[in-house]
């Protein structure tokens, strides 16, 4: 079972306090769901993993808890070989008492691409949809969000950030609910939410817009991330099948179709700060990640497509909004 009453108690008092209504039933039932299968191993990583506070701490640049001189061999060996259990990891990497989590994915990249653009994130109350394993929330609160909230219903990313959490000495100021972002009641609390490798996911991606603004306080913004293609304002690919083997793609708009999205649910400042094509370097198969990845998506004899015909992976981050006068 997992325990989020620290979250409970850190939003108490605060703006997200209405949020106390909905969420401990929801997570409740989420342990309930979650009594056996592949979760309760887990959890017994995460009760095995040392309970200390890491002189080395490093969030402003990586993502880095304790050096490899603050344990022995052997201590960092059985921590190794727990964190192991926990694979696939997908999203980071993590630096953690000398061991490198080389993960599927350089989130870090992502983060360097956007982290110039958006609104300075010190005091600010953060979400993050979809988060991951947590990887862009540790870089929120390493630039100076006060408080992090992430929410992905995948319970090994669950996992994976409470591993993370414990070995970061327990902070207190970043939390992950195994919640989807429809789960949410309205907030209007936050200054800035992220949604990022979310919304080709959703197979109504207006309403993931407008639940996103539900999320926003007036004057908040969105930092946008999602799969687009080329062209005018009217271009939506509906992949038919899968797309880049995934069975789960529904819209890629282009990103001048999203930005008339977004105006129309009402965002301002709409602008697109960046655009890019995933590398074989960004998404790759590692040791700590040892399925299918990018590479393996792609037409072998054209990688500009997938191999199912369609644009390779394109990313765009547009940045958006709320109105001050609106609710
Ligand atoms: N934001 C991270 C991870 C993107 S992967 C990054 O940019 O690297 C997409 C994530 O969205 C997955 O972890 C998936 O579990 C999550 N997701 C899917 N449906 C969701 C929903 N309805 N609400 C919130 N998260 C969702």
């Amino acid at each position: 079972m997992m325990d989020f009453s620290n979250f409970y108690k850190r939003i108490a008092g605060t703006r997200l306090n209405h949020w106390l209504e909905t969420a401990p039933s929801q997570l409740a039932q989420w342990n309930k769901f979650h009594k056996n299968g592949k979760f309760p191993k887990w959890q017994k990583v995460l009760d095995k993993l040392p309970n200390r506070q890491p002189q080395l701490i490093n969030i402003s640049s990586q993502v880095a808890f304790g050096g490899s001189d603050e344990i022995s061999e052997g201590e960092q060996k059985k921590l190794h070989n727990l964190l192991k259990i926990l694979h696939p990891w997908r999203k980071g990497p993590f630096h953690l008492y000398g061991i490198h989590i080389d993960t599927e994915w350089r989130s870090d990249w992502k983060w360097e691409r956007l982290k110039d653009h958006i609104s300075p994130l010190k005091h600010r109350t953060v979400l993050d949809v979809g988060c991951g394993s947590g990887y862009h929330m540790w870089r929120m609160l390493g630039d100076g969000a006060e408080l992090v909230i992430g929410v992905d219903p995948s319970d090994l990313f669950l996992a994976q950030f409470e591993a993370v959490r414990k070995l970061s000495g327990d902070q207190q100021d970043i939390h992950l609910l195994p919640l989807g972002i429809q789960q949410l009641p309205p907030l209007h609390a936050f200054d800035t939410v992220f949604s990022m490798g979310v919304l080709y996911h959703r197979r109504s991606p207006i309403d993931h817009l407008f639940q996103l603004w539900d999320q926003l306080k007036a004057g908040g913004e969105l930092v946008l991330e999602t799969l687009v293609i080329d062209g005018d304002e009217n271009q939506v690919l509906v992949p038919a099948e899968r797309y880049g083997k995934m069975n789960n793609v529904w819209y890629l708009p282009s990103s001048a179709a999203l930005m008339l999205w977004l105006r129309k649910c009402g965002f301002i400042n709409v602008r697109l700060v960046d655009e890019d094509v995933t590398s074989v370097d960004e998404q790759r198969r590692t040791d700590w990640m040892t399925n299918e990845s990018l590479a393996d998506y792609l037409d072998p004899n054209d990688p500009s497509k997938t191999v199912e015909g369609h644009p390779a992976p394109k990313r765009a981050v547009i940045l958006a909004e709320k109105p001050v006068s609106e609710e």
